[in-house]
């Protein structure tokens, strides 16, 4: 099954990624500098963020579109941090089982209802909130509730309009810029977010928007191509 081969690959990455940013016991909860990791904070804060960029606010900026764009961007910010917290409490074998679990619910729980596209702004943010409620859960992290809390991501991910293929492309992609930017002075403050006048992560979009078929060297090259360019 593709799916479950990409989980597993993004598992994997996101283990390196958090022995490389927190060490290699991040699983016990804290960071290699003793600061606490709490994943589900990280995922209930990242919803605030994907909440705004809907015109939730009825006292400013009324007439306002959804910023569909940073609503998937900040969803894979999500992804990031559900990976982690999946990895926490399960191995890699069972974190992938469950996540595809999730996805499978998610899927059946959409074919039962009737599906109107056009939900409204209200509607939506109520599918996030969801997400966000389980996040707020302090209850253990069980099978069931990694479960529950997953299906919420995807069904969020469902009203969002990204699909699993961009979400693996988009944490690929993102995980190729961040190697980009470690290979090229970031720790040291040497690295420049701004390509002549656009943030970094723009132009990746750009890059991969256009690529017929992800691959992750190939976007290496072009930001090393773009960056070269930088003035
Ligand atoms: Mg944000
Ligand atoms: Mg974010």
């Amino acid at each position: 099954m593709p799916n479950h081969n990409a989980i597993h690959e993004m598992l994997s990455m996101q283990n390196t990624l958090n022995e490389m940013t927190n060490g290699e016991n991040w699983r016990s909860g804290l960071t290699q500098l003793g600061k606490v990791i709490d994943w589900r904070r990280c995922i209930y804060m990242e919803t605030a963020e994907l909440i705004d960029s809907y015109p939730w606010k009825h006292w400013k900026s009324v007439e306002a579109k959804t910023d569909i764009e940073n609503v998937q961007v900040e969803l894979v910010d999500i992804w990031h941090f559900l990976l982690s917290l999946a990895l926490e409490h399960f191995d890699l074998e069972e974190s992938a089982g469950l996540l595809e679990k999730a996805m499978q619910v998610s899927q059946k729980s959409q074919e039962s209802k009737k599906t109107d596209n056009e939900s409204s702004v209200i509607d939506q943010v109520a599918i996030h909130e969801e997400m966000m409620r389980l996040a707020l859960q302090k209850s253990e992290v069980s099978q069931a509730y990694l479960t529950a809390l997953a299906s919420a991501f995807f069904n969020s991910c469902q009203v969002a309009a990204l699909s699993f293929e961009q979400l693996y492309q988009i944490y690929m992609a993102k995980n190729v810029l961040n190697k980009f930017r470690q290979d090229h002075g970031y720790k040291e403050g040497t690295y420049s977010k701004l390509w002549n006048g656009r943030e970094d992560n723009v132009v990746m979009f750009e890059i991969i928007a256009k690529m017929s078929v992800f691959s992750g060297d190939e976007l290496y090259l072009s930001l090393k191509q773009y960056y070269s360019q930088v003035g």
